[in-house]
């Protein structure tokens, strides 16, 4: 029997419903797979008679013998770290540059870096995983919501964020200490160009950067302009001098940044 590692976020799924439920949520029949932390092979054994290819990543090298009744002529896997691999690179060959799906129950402390790598990866078109709770409710979070940050406003810039279900912490072993809640990520078209997304990433991480500040002085500091020049933009958008970062929505980030794009340049 595989004993659970902590250092690499083992939490196995046994659930035979529960596993079933969020591969056929994942709506990936027929589609290219890509399984981050397969482990035993708990959600793999579903996944991967429905994929087109499945290829997958895990880092335990000790789960190989586990893995190694579902190598077939249209699954691959790799032994490796995945936030350390040219993913992108890897899947390209792999998929011959087709869209793939990414599947994953994976431990919470690489949630982010894994998001934004799937953000990253062109060919990557939905991402369904589970976080953990609090996390989940933060990517779907509108503005004004306590949990609104950063995170809520670009990843909802670029995905279209859904809930499919929520997962009681009894349902793993071991028992982690937090509920989860697999959510699906889905690409959408972004209105603005590679140059004006990477200003509006920048403003969006000002803009939260000092919670207790207005945005006013969140966008002068940060961008070290004048107040005054910045009370011009914040006047044409029809903003309150005094609003604050959570009170705008990711469309108003949009706009801010196409304005302030004027300013400085
Ligand atoms: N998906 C399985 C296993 C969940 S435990 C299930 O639902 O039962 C999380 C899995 O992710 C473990 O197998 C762990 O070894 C693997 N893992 C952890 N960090 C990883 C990383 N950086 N890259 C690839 N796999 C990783």
């Amino acid at each position: 029997m595989h004993q659970a590692k902590k250092r690499f976020g083992q939490n196995f799924l046994t659930d035979k419903n529960l596993l079933m439920k969020i591969v056929d949520q994942s709506k990936i029949k027929d589609k290219n797979v890509l399984e981050i932390g397969p482990g035993l092979g708990a959600l793999t054994q579903y996944l991967v008679p429905q994929a087109k290819k499945y290829l997958a990543f895990e880092i335990d090298y000790s789960l190989k013998d586990s893995l190694k009744k579902f190598e077939n002529t249209h699954t691959k896997f790799i032994f490796e770290d995945f936030l350390s691999v040219d993913v992108e690179t890897v899947l390209n060959e792999y998929f011959i540059n087709e869209e793939v799906h990414l599947v994953g129950n994976l431990p919470y402390y690489i949630t982010s870096p894994i998001i934004f790598k799937f953000l990253d990866i062109k060919n990557l078109k939905t991402a369904t995983m589970m976080v953990q709770k609090e996390v989940g409710l933060r990517m779907m979070a509108d503005a004004n919501n306590k949990v609104y940050n950063g995170f809520s406003v670009i990843l909802q810039y670029f995905t279209d964020v859904k809930l499919l279900m929520n997962v009681n912490k009894k349902m793993f072993k071991p028992v982690p200490k937090v509920d989860s809640v697999v959510m699906q990520l889905t690409k959408k078209d972004t209105p603005l160009d590679k140059t004006d997304q990477a200003l509006f990433i920048k403003l969006v991480k000002l803009a939260f950067a000092h919670k207790r500040k207005t945005l006013l002085n969140n966008l002068a500091t940060g961008l070290n302009l004048e107040k005054n020049n910045i009370l011009d933009v914040l006047k044409e958008l029809d903003f309150n001098e005094n609003t604050r970062a959570e009170l705008l929505s990711v469309n108003d980030f949009v706009r801010l940044t196409t304005h302030i794009k004027k300013i400085i340049n």
